[in-house]
């Protein structure tokens, strides 16, 4: 296993003319939660688009674990791998169970086919780990928006994923609802386990994350603990002082 759980190395991404991402370059280690921030349009989500094999882009190179390219691999190869993303708006199947949403989860994604027993052992470890162990016999459709966001995050850590990628996990969230999910995303931490998070809510960024990218217009505008994102003048120019 390499330090390194993804490598971004010249990327450029085009629509037409324009560039969403430019020559972008960076590194996300195995261990920490990095956050993705910036303006509208900087290019978070096409970021993460490239990373999930949903973008193609026309420069560059992205590196999972020192080898497989991500940029020429399947989206189904990029799951395969062990690299999951939960999509920013909950799509939860409303008439099926919570158990079973954690169960499709680790059956679809899970590296190794788990035989029933570990997969029950599973389900009840990832539900216990999203607080949603005394709900797991109700509907989907009847959980609240928040228990709707950790039970996609169940989904996706069902299958023991080697790159957690959360697209802003707590927009529309109450406080008490966004406390909890920084609590769950410190929980997810592991050290061969990479995390990746878009996200606005800065005084979470500051909860979850040990480094912070924030990016501008396709590139980095500036790389550093939140702390130090606050104080960069270029970034409160751009970003933050809006
Ligand atoms: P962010 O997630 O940081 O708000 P995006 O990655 O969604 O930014 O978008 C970056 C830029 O690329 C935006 O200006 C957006 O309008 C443009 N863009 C994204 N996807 C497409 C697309 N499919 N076609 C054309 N332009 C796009």
């Amino acid at each position: 296993m390499s330090l390194t759980a993804i490598l971004v190395d010249g990327l450029t991404v085009r629509f037409g003319s324009f560039r969403a991402i430019d020559d972008l370059s960076l590194a996300i280690d195995y261990g920490e939660v990095r956050a993705v921030i910036g303006p509208n349009g900087a290019g978070k989500t096409t970021l993460l688009d490239v990373i999930s094999g949903i973008t193609r882009p026309k420069q560059g190179r992205v590196l999972f674990d020192g080898g497989l390219d991500l940029t020429q691999a399947s989206e189904s190869a990029i799951a395969r791998a062990g690299l999951r993303r939960k999509f920013q708006k909950p799509s939860v199947f409303e008439g099926l169970s919570v158990r079973r949403h954690i169960a499709i989860g680790a059956d679809v994604g899970f590296r190794s086919r788990l035989d029933a027993p570990a997969l029950e052992d599973r389900v009840s470890e990832v539900l216990e780990t999203v607080g949603l162990t005394d709900q797991a016999d109700r509907l989907a459709g009847e959980l609240s928006h928040g228990q709707k966001q950790w039970l996609e995050i169940g989904m996706v850590l069902a299958s023991d994923p080697k790159v957690l990628m959360l697209d802003e996990p707590v927009a529309g969230l109450t406080d008490e609802e966004t406390e909890r999910t920084a609590h769950l995303v410190r929980a997810l931490v592991r050290p061969d386990r990479a995390i990746v998070v878009v996200e606005h809510d800065m005084d979470f960024v500051e909860r979850i994350a040990d480094r912070v990218t924030v990016l501008h217009e396709g590139r980095t505008l500036f790389e550093g603990s939140m702390d130090r994102v606050r104080a960069d003048a270029a970034v409160v120019d751009v970003y933050l002082g809006r």
